[in-house]
């Protein structure tokens, strides 16, 4: 499996299917994930606008409008291996009239990436006066919800690079150093390991174990401490890492390493649990449940997962309320987690691929307890 194979050139026919599927009759995608996954041009997001431009089958071909400045990038780039029209556009121009001219007459409704920034949605609502926007997020995420073998591979890597930097976690997790200085180690190994990017650093100590979106600060990590690292970044190919273990400090408290073995067996339940057809609120109660049963389920305060691939967070969510059902290649976040306010908390988490009859977790690092030395 090649690079290219990331970015099949049937994606914009595709996109242009479902874009006529959902009513909408062109999609309009600026710089961000939904860009690189139709073309895999990876455009700086700035003021001057990018947009791809996809009118709905039948309505003409794709074509990409780019400042002249970018216009070698994006060249350069995976886009043009699709055969579309690259235009330029200069300083003094209108890039939003310009697009407009080359719209259908007849657009009532268009779709536009679920991140465009709202100058450039205002822009083109004045550009295509008349016609009704809306957000491409449900057409483009239902195509990126299911991930090609190429994409699983590359979630793969991503996932064997965070596992490696994990491994190295217990020679930097000491009594004595701040999270920050912790963190600082992580993110270098994040990056030495193969990630283009650090994405999120959380090296929650003690108490700020509690918080499960706490990221770093200059508390003096404690012998005793439980540490929940939840650390990710993103890969040359754009995919993204995700992947949370809890350190203990020398011997952590009673209380617990009580709930910890309760997590765990939670998070092996929902991994086993993985199959087509099992749905996304089914998966979530087979952890949640166990939780609950045990004393704790107050204290598992968010869903289960998120999908991810181009984004650490997109479809699909593992979440209470969803009826969504699982289908092969649908790749996604498995971590529970337990949070005792103003005490500690504990969190495992791995990427899960659904495989035809099983999940495949990207991310094989053991799931106890590690214990360093204080
Ligand atoms: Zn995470
Ligand atoms: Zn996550």
């Amino acid at each position: 499996m090649t690079n290219s194979d990331l970015y099949p050139t049937d994606r914009l026919a595709a996109a242009a299917k479902a874009a006529a599927e959902a009513g909408l009759d062109a999609l309009l995608i600026s710089p961000g994930a939904d860009l690189r996954y139709l073309t895999g041009y990876e455009a700086l997001p700035l003021e001057r606008l990018t947009c791809l431009v996809v009118p709905a089958a039948g309505g003409g071909d794709p074509f990409l409008v780019v400042p002249t400045l970018e216009k070698p990038a994006a060249e350069a780039s995976p886009a043009s291996r699709l055969g579309i029209d690259i235009t330029g556009w200069g300083e003094t121009e209108d890039p939003y009239a310009l697009i407009a001219r080359r719209l259908p007459k007849t657009l009532g409704r268009f779709g536009v990436d679920n991140h465009m920034w709202a100058e450039k949605l205002l822009a083109f609502g004045r550009a295509i006066p008349g016609a009704e926007a809306a957000l491409a997020g449900g057409v483009l995420g239902a195509m990126r919800m299911i991930k090609s073998p190429a994409e699983v591979e590359a979630l793969r890597t991503a996932g064997a690079a965070i596992d490696r930097v994990h491994a190295q976690v217990p020679q930097w997790l000491r009594a004595g150093r701040t999270e920050r200085e912790v963190g600082r180690d992580i993110a270098d190994a994040i990056i030495a390991e193969g990630h283009v990017r650090v994405d999120f650093v959380i090296v929650a100590s003690g108490p700020n174990g509690a918080s499960p979106h706490h990221e770093v600060s200059d508390r003096v990590i404690e012998r005793g401490d439980a540490v929940v690292v939840d650390i990710g970044g993103t890969t040359h190919d754009g995919y993204c890492s995700d992947e949370t273990r809890t350190y203990a400090v020398g011997e952590a408290p009673a209380d617990f390493l009580a709930y910890y073995a309760v997590l765990e067996r939670a998070q092996q339940a929902q991994r086993d649990a993985v199959r087509p057809g099992i749905t996304s609120e089914q998966l979530d109660a087979v952890g949640r449940d166990i939780i609950a049963d045990a004393g704790y389920g107050e204290y598992f305060v968010h869903r289960t997962g998120h999908g991810i691939g181009l984004e650490t967070h997109e479809e699909p969510y593992i979440v209470s309320g969803s009826t969504l059902a699982l289908e092969p290649g649908m790749a996604f976040s498995i971590e529970p987690g337990i949070y005792l306010p103003g005490r500690h908390g504990a969190r495992i988490e791995d990427i899960v691929v659904c495989g035809a009859d099983a999940g495949e977790p990207v991310n094989k690092r053991p799931h106890e307890l590690v214990v360093v030395d204080a």
